[in-house]
């Protein structure tokens, strides 16, 4: 007998898309700052994008984390997108 695998599918912040959950981004609050959950294995709540810096600041414009995150964070844009390079070049090979 097969059991039906279910993919888990999360909703892009940003876009509203519905993805895989392990094609987006996952994002959680530490100590009220928004980091990025490379390997998705912290615990909390996440909020998540494509692997995209325009769903990114989709995000960020709509206040989106936050919301999705159920408290207000703090958000350096900058050590977002250098963590996000970081894993695109660990991912890449
Ligand atoms: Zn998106």
């Amino acid at each position: 007998m097969q059991v039906k695998y279910n993919r888990p599918v999360r909703t892009c912040v940003g876009c509203g898309r519905e993805k895989d959950k392990n094609t987006l981004l996952r994002f959680v609050s530490v100590q009220s700052h928004l980091v990025l959950d490379a390997r998705q294995n912290k615990p909390g709540r996440g909020a998540y994008t494509c692997r995209s810096k325009s769903c990114i600041q989709a995000a960020l414009r709509r206040n989106a984390f936050a919301r999705s995150l159920h408290q207000s964070v703090t958000v350096d844009t900058n050590s977002i997108y250098s963590a996000l390079q970081k894993w695109n070049n660990v991912s890449n090979h």
